[in-house]
């Protein structure tokens, strides 16, 4: 993308109204623009960064198991009567009349809406397991929209449900969620900590919050050091077989939010220089719930016995819009943001420090093209600005490595590689950049671990 053709309204002052920096940097890198309380246009760099983090998650979902589809946002709710939640989610719960008189509902979430269509379909233990899940927007009318897309009202969200006959098998479910979740966020380049979690409104009895530890997160949390070296399961894992091994790895180190907190148990447990007491974003949550949803909706389905039985099911998701500014918490400095490759809005900026020297123009064009053809995701910064602006703007929106040519390199044949996590800058002849390049993005991308 050439940035003389591209949307990318970077802004020099600090916006006022942002309390924490991945509000600010959301901001002042373009990504999104506030249009009333808690909702949010994504503009260009946004909406790419969303989209990777997509499809990572959709990839990972898949590798488990789970089937993509795709619900409305708006709701009917008598669905929401059959289960009891129309009055108990009380005024969160964005409610509509069309022009029929009829009332709809923004979706908060979807296990109503997911077990209507499973019992419209499924009746035997034979069709089980099943775990579907889309990525749709949900509202929430939260009564303090705060910190830019983190704590929204619209926001994105993978929502995944499971549908199983008995609990042991939905257990197993369970932790093929699990799995699936430690190597998502793996692949954003996040450490995401499964905690022990209360249920709220979703119910039942079995959970975990998936955390991203950060000063500017809403909830306290505390864990033990240990589980920051936990190692990661491989992509080649069998979902089919017994992952229970890899979950009470995880799980057997204390983790819990404050909800579920027991200091006694904490103190007892954790020695004290391996005790974490921090604060938290909560990036997903798994949820089993057993038939909280089929018994009161009469989902069954029948056993090799012939006898009906109220399915077992869970509840999985991941907050995408509010992964954005996790990220940004995790990876930023003073000049602004430092994405992981696997997320980043593009992988190189090319930047031409002198778009009127015919040379130095030229050398850049070829180079745009040879990177295209290598296969990275390129930013052309091909405006006429000035050397200093170009350079503040490409750290602000975190392109992880910047291409820099400028009239002398240009005419001595060399190139200036500058990597933005770590500062540091190579000079290498510019024939050899595009293949250097290639070579240290490509592992970086995390889509073969
Ligand atoms: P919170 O406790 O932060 O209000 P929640 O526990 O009510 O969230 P869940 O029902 O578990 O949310 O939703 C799944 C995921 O959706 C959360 O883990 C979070 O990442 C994301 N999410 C929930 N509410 C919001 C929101 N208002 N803005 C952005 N993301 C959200
Ligand atoms: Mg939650």
């Amino acid at each position: 993308m050439r940035l003389t053709n591209y949307f990318l309204p970077t802004l020099k002052e600090e916006p006022k109204e942002a309390e924490i920096v991945s509000h600010r940097l959301m901001l002042r890198a373009g990504m999104i623009k506030q249009q009333a309380a808690g909702l949010y246009s994504w503009l260009p760099l946004g909406y790419k960064v969303l989209r990777k983090i997509q499809t990572i998650i959709e990839q990972e979902q898949n590798r488990a198991g789970a089937i993509q589809m795709l619900m409305p946002t708006l709701q009917p709710a008598e669905l929401w009567r059959e289960s009891g939640r129309y009055d108990s989610f009380g005024k969160e719960m964005l409610r509509i009349t069309d022009r029929h008189d009829r009332d709809l509902l923004f979706g908060p979430t979807n296990e109503e809406m997911i077990t209507d269509i499973f019992r419209s379909y499924v009746r035997s233990y034979k069709e089980l397991p099943l775990n579907l899940y889309h990525i749709q927007w949900k509202f929430r009318d939260e009564i303090r929209p705060r910190f830019g897309t983190m704590r929204s009202r619209e926001f994105l969200m993978k929502d995944a449900y499971s549908f199983d006959i008995d609990r042991e098998a939905a257990e197993k479910t369970y932790q093929r969620m699990f799995v699936a979740y430690l190597r998502t966020y793996f692949r954003m380049g996040l450490t995401a900590i499964p905690m022990r979690a209360e249920t709220g409104p979703i119910g039942g009895d079995l959970s975990h919050e998936f955390i991203v530890l950060a000063e500017t997160g809403e909830s306290a949390v505390f864990c033990d050091r240990d589980i920051l070296q936990k190692p990661i399961p491989a992509r080649d894992t069998d979902f089919n077989g017994d992952l229970s091994a890899i979950v009470d790895e995880w799980t057997t180190p204390y983790a819990a939010t404050e909800d579920m907190v027991d200091m006694e148990e904490f103190e007892q447990k954790v020695p004290e220089e391996r005790r974490i007491a921090a604060r938290g974003i909560e990036v997903g949550q798994l949820f089993y719930f057993g038939s909280k949803y089929s018994a009161s909706m009469n989902a069954n389905v029948t056993e090799a016995d012939g006898k009906d039985v109220a399915v077992h099911s869970g509840s999985y998701g991941i907050g995408l819009t509010r992964l954005v500014p996790a990220l940004i918490e995790a990876f930023h400095d003073e000049n602004g943001i430092v994405w992981p490759v696997s997320v980043a809005p593009f992988e190189v900026i090319l930047i031409n420090l002198k778009a009127g020297d015919e040379l130095c123009s030229k050398t850049c064009d070829s180079l745009y093209g040879q990177l295209q053809t290598a296969g990275l995701d390129v930013l052309y910064d091909d405006t006429s600005g000035g050397a200093g602006g170009k350079f503040a703007n490409a750290d602000l929106v975190g392109i992880p490595f910047q291409l820099i040519i400028g009239p002398r390199g240009a005419k001595s044949g060399e190139a200036e590689i500058k990597n933005r996590k770590t500062g540091e800058r190579e000079t290498m002849p510019i024939e050899n950049a595009v293949q250097y390049l290639k070579d240290i993005i490509e592992p970086e991308r995390r889509d073969t671990v």
